[in-house]
């Protein structure tokens, strides 16, 4: 049985409903890898996606809408043009959109297994979407706390359509995380966001992954962050790897956020003690307008133990990565997830890249969630006419 152990005074906890330790650490799930046996050859006879490794993950397969297994693709056309070698492993090919599924299917497995009826989150909307799905499918109730205003409308869409409780508050999404802490304390429901240590051991098969489809471990990832548990799942998965001697080298890690809501940023480059939250955090990224991280000390542990470095992008920026992404390699993802292409481009403008780096960038959720960002960022390319002549014009100056 794996344990919890506290991040600050080190403490073991047995598994139980529990997201921090009494001393206010983040916890993390632990594992003996002694007596744990995992063959990668034995398991891939298994199919590709989260529950390949049930080995290495805390819980049974209570619950699943087949998560992971996302594609891995090979961006030709853009690694020509940046003179580098880019991959782009496709998280919005997941079930509901986004990478959340892969954390959902183990803590909703695990909220089944404490026998919890009521599970909960606080979200900017791919949590909601996510934890409304799987709970549906599991047949628990389910209440979602979102920033009333600020979440994308297919995210929405998801949430109501699944049966969620959907309450929208007058405040940020961090008003909203404290907000249902509290609330999770008190009536006992089981609290799905990325504090939950368990959420994070699915989503630590994104790095798993990605060594398993390319066979060997990249020099760089890069990914957007928001709370942040995404970036520290990742790590933690290429880590137990290595322990497991697997692997014998470990990526630099990239965390890109939004100019308006960037505290780990901050906290990086100008090497401060504590993270500083955000208060007004503002961005078109609605997945990563955080202003204060709950996985913050994990995420700066991900980025200095591997080398890495946290950097932000301007909402422009962020969207013409998504058109870039969209045009050059056909692949259409919601503006957070093009974070990880604008910081791509920046690092390379920045000299940080060397040509010919083999790089991943995780695109975090689809592109349809957020229609709208894109029909603003795209309305004057929509070509409106009255006749046939008008059309024929068009085509013969193609
Ligand atoms: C949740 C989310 C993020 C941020 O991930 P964190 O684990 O909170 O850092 C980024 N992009 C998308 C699309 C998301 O849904
Ligand atoms: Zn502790």
């Amino acid at each position: 049985m794996p344990k919890l152990k506290c991040m600050e005074c080190k403490k073991e906890h047995p598994e139980e409903v529990r997201y921090t330790c009494d001393c206010g650490g983040l916890l993390e799930v632990k594992y003996n890898f002694e007596k744990i046996d995992f063959d990668l050859n034995e398991a891939r006879k298994q199919p590709i996606g989260v529950w390949r490794y049930k080995a290495l993950l805390p819980a049974k397969k209570n619950v699943s809408l087949q998560e992971g297994g996302t594609p891995l693709y090979e961006c030709k056309t853009l690694s020509k043009e940046l003179n580098i070698k880019l991959y782009v492993k496709n998280e919005g090919a997941n079930p509901t959109g986004s990478f959340k599924d892969r954390g959902m299917t183990v803590g909703v497995s695990k909220a089944i297994e404490f026998g919890s009826k009521v599970a909960a989150c606080a979200s900017t909307g791919n949590t909601s979407a996510s934890l409304a799905a799987y709970s549906a499918r599991a047949g628990l109730t389910c209440v979602v706390l979102i920033p009333g205003g600020k979440i994308a409308y297919g995210k929405l869409a998801q949430a109501l359509i699944h049966g969620a409780r959907v309450v929208a508050i007058s405040g940020s999404f961090d008003d909203a995380m404290a907000m249902v802490q509290e609330m999770c304390d008190k009536y006992k429901i089981y609290l799905l966001n990325s504090i939950n240590p368990y959420r994070l051991e699915g989503q630590k098969t994104l790095g798993y992954e990605i060594y398993d489809q390319l066979n060997h471990v990249p020099e760089r990832i890069i990914l957007p962050v928001g709370n942040a548990g995404n970036i520290s799942a990742i790590w933690k998965g290429l880590t137990e790897f290595q322990n497991l001697g697997i692997i014998n080298k470990l990526p630099v890690m990239c965390g890109i956020q939004a100019e308006g809501s960037k505290p780990l940023t901050d906290l990086f480059k100008k090497n401060l003690p504590e993270l500083i939250p955000e208060k007004h955090p503002e961005t078109i990224a609605t997945a990563i307008r955080i202003g204060n991280p709950v996985s913050w000390k994990k995420a700066i542990k991900a980025i200095c133990n591997s080398e890495g470095l946290a950097e932000s992008v301007t909402d422009d920026e962020i969207l013409s990565a998504q058109k870039l992404l969209s045009r050059k390699e056909g692949i259409f993802v919601e503006p957070a997830s093009a974070a990880s292409i604008a910081g791509l481009l920046k690092l390379i403008d920045n000299g940080e890249i060397d040509s010919g780096e083999e790089i991943v960038c995780v695109t975090t959720g689809h592109g349809l969630k957020d229609p709208n960002t894109v029909i603003d960022s795209c309305k004057d390319e929509l070509i409106e006419i009255k006749n046939s002549g008008e059309l024929y014009e068009i085509i013969s100056s193609l």
